[in-house]
């Protein structure tokens, strides 16, 4: 997470997530269901302007960034392509940094600027790394001095994919996604995103999917991920989401074929949908896929590339409570050059 101070504020930005291999393990009786993912935090982020009050208030407002609205416009599309982005408490950000304000018995308030550049309903956990954001954001502007495994527990109340944001370094994640356990790796995968003009909510993906049968584990993909080998982390992506997602939207299996005549090394679905992704060879491959896509007209498209940014707190108990512990495996090609 970056987090940088003004005089008056503190602004945060907030990454969002590919899943390079999601699993569904099997529905669980509380009605959740166990997976098992390989998330990567990338290069598209929103900003948390957070400046604290004397007023116990908290005070949310949230804005489109020019680019995103720009594109949007241009594809006709505006409504479609920005998606619902909830104002005041309806939005988890102000979720997040009331829940904190509470625990801690802070007295103060804020008043926080939410800047929205990555697309919703898309899978890529927009919702869930402004939360984790915020509450970093909170922890440091008003000085409270939460450890990252008290903070990962409050985290976890809001949503499966929270704790993840308040690292964002690579991870292989279990149970509903709250146990995570950290993968370092020197890759810095180029990638290409497309969010199509449909989201689909992600509880409705869950409800219509079918666990595993034959299980996958994330084993290759994560030794490919250490080894930052492109071509072995592209042949093992895998989305066991996305046969539930195609049956909800048919923006999936159009953008699986668009990007099956593009020269990608592998592609598929990131999460519950309906943004998809491709692995490039270099930047440049990656421009060159994201101009096709755009004249495509196949919604937003961006170049974007995983990113891993420093701990920000120190090591505690909560941070190793990732434990050793159902597909469709993404698409891949080959070999080829440019
Ligand atoms: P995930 O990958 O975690 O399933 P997603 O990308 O599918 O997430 P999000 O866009 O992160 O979905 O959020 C889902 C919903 O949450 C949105 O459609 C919106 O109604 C609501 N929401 C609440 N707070 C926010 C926020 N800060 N940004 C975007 N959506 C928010």
């Amino acid at each position: 997470m970056l987090i940088s101070h003004f005089p008056g504020y503190v602004e945060a930005l907030a990454p969002a997530k590919l899943n390079l291999f999601l699993e569904v393990v099997c529905r669980r009786d509380d009605g959740f269901h166990e997976i098992e993912t390989v998330i990567v935090a990338i290069s598209i982020f929103d900003t948390i302007r957070f400046s604290p009050t004397e007023e116990p208030e908290i005070e949310l407002t949230s804005v489109s960034a020019m680019g995103r609205v720009a594109q949007a416009r241009a594809s006709g599309k505006t409504e479609a392509l920005m998606g619902d982005v909830p104002s005041g408490t309806q939005n988890l950000v102000y979720q997040a940094v009331e829940r904190l304000r509470r625990r801690a018995g802070e007295r103060r308030g804020a008043t926080i600027q939410l800047v929205k550049r990555i697309p919703s309903a898309a899978g890529m956990g927009g919702a869930s790394s402004d939360a984790a954001c915020a509450m970093l954001a909170a922890n440091d502007a008003w000085g409270l001095g939460w450890t990252r495994g008290e903070l990962s527990e409050l985290a976890a109340e809001l949503g499966s994919d929270v704790p993840f944001f308040l690292g964002t370094q690579a991870a292989i994640c279990r149970g509903r996604g709250e146990k995570i356990e950290p993968i370092s790796g020197p890759t810095s995968l180029p990638l290409v995103v497309v969010r199509p003009p449909e989201g689909l909510p992600t509880a409705l993906v869950y409800k219509h999917c079918s666990p595993a049968t034959r299980r996958v584990t994330a084993e290759p993909l994560v030794s490919a991920f250490r080894k930052g080998d492109l071509q072995q982390i592209s042949q093992n992506l895998t989305n066991g989401l996305q046969p539930a997602a195609t049956t909800l939207s048919p923006w999936i299996s159009r953008l699986h074929d668009e990007f099956n005549r593009l020269d990608c090394l592998g592609h598929q679905m990131s999460g519950s949908g309906t943004s998809y992704f491709g692995i490039c060879r270099h930047f440049r491959h990656a421009r060159r896929m994201a101009a096709r896509l755009r004249s495509a007209k196949l919604g937003y498209v961006a170049v974007a590339n995983t990113i891993s940014t420093p701990r920000l707190f120190p090591k505690t108990a909560s941070d190793l409570q990732g434990e050793p512990h159902g597909y469709h495996r993404g698409s891949h090609q080959a070999h080829g050059r440019l």
